[in-house]
């Protein structure tokens, strides 16, 4: 027994492995995180160029409102609610060529009317499927760290949903939307890129959240919540190394005893928590000597989220007037590489967020979902030059789609950045350059796989890569289940922030 006096190094400083570090520095531990690119946040990241602030990954934040669902949890580890929290009327609107329009809202009530005028013929689908809004609006998320009698407490709970909640979880977004007749309705479930197995019951319980004023965008977007995650951890005396690559994950007799850098140097530690790429995890930093039967099952079986390109323009007008997210559908697809075209494309259009342009300029990014990682990548290894023109065509086919959507938004542009799943794999290290991990379908259900490794002690897995489904709770919910699983081991007490006292099993 170690005792909460001991040592952790955390492989990877994304949201998972800054989460898992206030926990267990929280509870007394030396904590250590090792990041391989230049900044913490992984996927939760923006960068800057010129005026502007391309933001990647928040949408929303499950967990924004005090009274919500999760918010407790993010209080746990960083100082949520200095926040500045924008709940968006409409999530999206959809576009055609032809002067077609709908907008989805994020209350049930207008989304339903809305629904019901632009497709009557659907009624009964659409009173279905708000239906499903309404009934899971409350649900709580299931807490992977509770002990049994509470577990069964929560089941309990949400019995009457399982029903609704099975039916969902094992219908795709793709079979989901051939139930509605207008083209752009059925885009909205699946416009195309890669996610069609996606299992429909995410996007519901997104709109149940959002409806609840319990997903909203973060002014800052994710590196605002990313910085307040880290200065709790350093507040707590913890210690971060960026642009520090582990290459292996030390073990000996069965037991992780520390990591060695890419340079050579080795750190020891009591316990090593993976925060990084799942497959790689197993892979590479532990040479493929321990696995298990669910790794495996995945690994061969399910599906992950497609990586992506993205296209984020500077563009030199206030666009306020313009919907903050916008789905394009399009007559002519865009080729986005040998494998990919698009049939749509969908606009961040970041008015919203006065800390991304200066006044009367507004940043945008064209999200592009692609499954050929590969080219992309092999294009960035073996002919720069090659990589450089494709990216430069892509960017003008997404300004060219703008341009019918915005006259002369093309003469306003004055950046223009494009990332390739080349950089994500570059900058995060995730497999298949993958956005978010597995993506939840009906192979996955909502459950999670395995945080720990038959036969490997003192050693866990945090992150996307062990709650399919990923995004920002599945780094917060896996980091506290695994530190708490840590302080049980070394009976030392499990103390999140605000708790009083250790919490009780
Ligand atoms: C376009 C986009 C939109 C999204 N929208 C949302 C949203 O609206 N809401 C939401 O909740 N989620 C969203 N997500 C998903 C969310 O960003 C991810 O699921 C989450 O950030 C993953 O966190 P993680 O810590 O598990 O993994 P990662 O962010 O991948 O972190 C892993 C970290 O480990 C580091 N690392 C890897 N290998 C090593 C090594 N060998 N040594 C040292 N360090 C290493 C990486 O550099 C990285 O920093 C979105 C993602 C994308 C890309």
């Amino acid at each position: 027994m170690t005792g909460a006096a001991g040592r952790i190094i955390i492989v990877g400083g994304g949201i998972a492995g800054l989460c898992a570090a206030v926990y267990a520095q929280g509870s007394g531990y030396r904590v250590e995180i090792l990041e391989q690119h230049h900044s913490p946040g992984g996927l939760a990241t923006s960068w800057r160029r010129g005026d502007y602030t391309f933001e990647t990954c928040l949408h929303w934040l499950a967990g924004s409102n005090p009274s919500g669902t999760l918010h407790a949890e993010w209080r746990e580890v960083c100082d949520i609610d200095s926040l500045h929290f924008v709940d968006h009327d409409e999530f999206v609107r959809l576009e055609d060529q032809h002067g077609g329009r709908l907008r989805i809202y994020t209350d049930v009530d207008r989304l339903e009317a809305e629904l019901l005028s632009v497709a009557p013929e659907d009624e009964v689908e659409i009173r279905h499927f708000a239906g499903a809004i309404r009934q899971l609006a409350d649900l709580p998320m299931p807490r992977l760290d509770e002990p049994w009698p509470a577990r069964v407490a929560s089941m309990l709970k949400m019995l009457p949903d399982l029903p609704l909640l099975w039916r969902l979880s094992h219908l795709s977004v793709e079979d989901y939307g051939r139930r509605f007749s207008p083209p752009l309705l059925r885009a909205f479930f699946f416009g195309g890129g890669g996610a069609e197995k996606l299992s429909v019951l995410a996007l519901v319980i997104s709109l149940a959240w959002m409806g609840n004023r319990n997903a909203g965008y973060a002014i800052g977007g994710s590196q605002a919540i990313i910085r307040l995650i880290l200065e709790r951890f350093l507040a707590l005396g913890g210690h971060i190394r960026c642009e520090a690559r582990v290459s292996r994950i030390l073990t000996e007799g069965d037991v992780a005893t520390g990591v060695q850098l890419e340079d050579g140097e080795t750190i020891a530690a009591d316990w090593v928590i993976s925060a990084a790429d799942g497959h790689a995890t197993l892979h590479d930093l532990l040479g493929g000597a321990y696995t298990d039967r669910a790794f495996e099952t995945a690994f061969a079986r399910y599906e992950t989220f497609p990586s992506y390109l993205q296209v984020s323009l500077g563009v030199a007008r206030d666009l306020s007037q313009e919907p903050g997210y916008l789905t394009l559908v399009l007559d002519d697809a865009v080729e986005v590489d040998p494998e990919t075209r698009l049939q749509t494309l969908s606009y961040r259009i970041f008015h919203y967020d006065p800390t991304f342009a200066p006044p009367g300029k507004t940043a945008v990014t064209c999200f592009l979902p692609t499954r050929n990682f590969a080219f992309w990548a092999d294009l960035r290894r073996d002919d720069l030059q090659r990589y450089q023109a494709e990216k430069d065509r892509v960017a003008q086919a997404v300004i060219a789609v703008l341009e019918r959507r915005l006259p002369d938004i093309a003469t306003v542009i004055e950046t223009v950045d494009v990332s390739t799943p080349a950089t994500v794999v570059r900058c995060t290290g995730n497999w298949k350059g993958s956005m978010e991990g597995w993506l939840m379908t009906s192979d996955t259900g909502f459950g999670s796989l395995p945080r720990t490794l038959p036969g490997l002690e003192r050693f866990m897995m945090v992150g996307q890569w062990v709650q399919p489904g990923g995004g920002l709770p599945s780094g917060l919910l896996t980091a506290r289940a695994a530190v708490r699983a840590i302080c049980r081991e070394d009976h030392a007490p499990f103390l999140p922030e605000g708790s009083e006292r250790e919490v009780a099993e």
